[in-house]
């Protein structure tokens, strides 16, 4: 029989377990850490009862994920839930961007600005799903739906700053400016409207949900389809040699492009070596969970009823911040990402205590402590909110890279999204998941798609790994 192992569990690792094991192949998936999921995690950590997602939170690529979505999943206890409002960018003095699944109901909040929110989003969202099999895997190759890749690849290329030029508005540049802000990029560098570019077609065509019970039900499911089909898996295994290895026809690494050279050491051809070695990672995340009783004290009603909210005031602040973290230098007040999931799956809350997700961008390794400044910019728009934490947890830069090995310097994107790393993957190839030695692939977030809860890197390395089996 035909046998495959994937060395870490994260969603990339499980999606190309999964897809290897419906083609009939013997897989065992190897993971360091003593539980599965890798950055899509969930656990008990102030409260008992109050759940808190470790990492992923928000899903707008995983739920129109072509691979994920055609598991049937829900079988295996993975459901989503939306928010009623996906996102706000709220400003000084009250007002705010509002993001709405709708193209028409944001457009219409815009003001001047709806009718080039719809422009630029109408068409382009109506078509996502046919969109989404160009965008969720490698981008030069033959596109199979040029006409509607192009209309969504021309102003990908733009900076960011420019789109949100175009934009007339405070409000609509915030909250276009937050969502681009997404790829850990100074704005002004080219390309730089991509992801953001993505996940708002995205959102636009399946909205911005979390998963019922926590991201670890996404994990969850993907490990108990896999041990149906016959899948196994173990966890405290990590491997950090070449001769930790077992034999098989198909390995598999859901690992930094450092890892794998690390691990494969000499059996690695000397340019991919070098590719790896050279690999070049993005800033930082410090995260902050907290424990907050009533919920946070927002000035913007908006705010109240939104998935996700974008903490850092008005579009030159946003793109001063990024370009401040880029170069390594802490910024006062930092962009901080912030998640009620609870409000779309009530579950998480004990009570009238409800978990607030965040992190802020910071500069890759940041040894100091951004907690006071996460706080700080909260209370910033909603007074009050630092005398209803009952309790936190942090992690810091250097703990979320123990948490997770493929978090280099807390750097979460699994890698900068530069032009040639977003474009390529880890090396400059047309075939980003092989990695030069028969039967090895890389499929971790260090390639495209890149990264997301969702799947594909996986079952796209595991596609080509099963096309080139004998
Ligand atoms: C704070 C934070 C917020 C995020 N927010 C979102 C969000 O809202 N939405 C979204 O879609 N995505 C989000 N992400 C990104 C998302 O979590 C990642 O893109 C995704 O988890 C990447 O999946 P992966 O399978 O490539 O790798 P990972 O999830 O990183 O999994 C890699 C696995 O490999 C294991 N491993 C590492 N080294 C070894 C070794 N040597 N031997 C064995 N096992 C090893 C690790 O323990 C881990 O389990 C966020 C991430 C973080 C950290």
């Amino acid at each position: 029989m035909t046998t495959a192992i994937v060395v870490g569990a994260g969603p990339n690792g499980l999606a190309a377990a999964v897809a290897l094991t419906k083609a009939g192949v013997q897989v065992t998936v190897l993971e360091a850490a003593d539980e599965i999921g890798g950055g899509t995690r969930t656990s008990e950590a102030i409260i008992p009862g109050l759940l808190h997602d470790h990492c992923s939170a928000i899903h707008p690529m995983a739920v129109g994920s072509q691979f994920l979505s055609g598991l049937g999943l829900d079988r295996y206890g993975l459901s989503w839930r939306l928010p009623e409002i996906d996102c706000v960018h709220p400003l000084d003095g009250g007002s705010a961007g509002v993001l709405y699944r709708s193209v028409e109901a944001t457009a219409a909040g815009l003001g001047v600005d709806g009718r080039r929110w719809r422009a630029l989003f109408g068409r382009t969202s109506a078509n996502f799903d046919a969109l989404a099999e160009d965008i969720m895997g490698p981008l030069l190759r033959m596109p199979h739906h040029p006409l509607t890749l192009a209309r969504f690849g021309a102003p990908t290329v733009l900076p960011a700053s420019t789109l949100a030029r175009w934009f007339r508005t405070p409000e609509t540049q915030g909250l276009f400016g937050g969502v681009a802000a997404h790829a850990f990029r100074p704005l002004h560098y080219p390309m730089t409207s991509a992801i953001g570019l993505g996940i708002l077609t995205a959102g636009h065509r399946h909205g911005w949900p979390v998963a019922a019970g926590g991201s670890q039900s996404i994990t969850n499911a993907l490990a108990t389809l896999l041990t149906d089909l016959g899948g196994k898996i173990e966890t405290g295994t990590r491997i950090e040699t070449v001769s930790q290895l077992p034999d098989a026809d198909v390995t598999m690494f859901d690992l930094s492009p450092e890892a794998v050279a690390g691990i494969l050491g000499d059996r690695l051809p000397s340019r991919v070596s070098r590719a790896y070695t050279r690999f070049r990672q993005g800033p930082g995340a410090f995260k902050v969970d907290f424990a907050v009783e009533g919920g946070v004290p927002w000035i913007n009603p908006s705010a109240k009823a939104a998935g996700t909210v974008h903490v850092v005031g008005n579009y030159a602040e946003l793109a001063a911040t990024e370009r401040d973290i880029h170069a390594g230098r802490m910024p006062e007040r930092p962009f901080v990402l912030l998640g009620q999931q609870y409000l779309a799956d009530p579950q998480r809350s004990v009570g009238n205590v409800h978990p607030v997700w965040t992190y802020a961008h910071v500069p890759n390794g940041f040894s100091g402590d951004a907690t006071e400044a996460i706080i700080a910019q909260i209370e910033r728009f909603a007074p009050g909110f630092h005398d209803r934490i009952v309790g936190m947890t942090v992690r810091t830069t250097t703990q979320m890279a123990t948490y997770n090995p493929n978090y280099v310097g807390g750097d979460i994107m699994t890698g900068s999204k530069d032009i040639l790393q977003l474009t390529f993957g880890p090396r400059i190839t047309l075939s980003p998941y092989r990695i030069g030695i028969p039967g090895m692939y890389i499929c971790s977030a260090a390639t495209p798609p890149g990264p997301g809860a969702h799947g594909m890197c996986g079952a796209n390395a595991a596609e080509v790994a099963l096309s080139e089996l004998i």
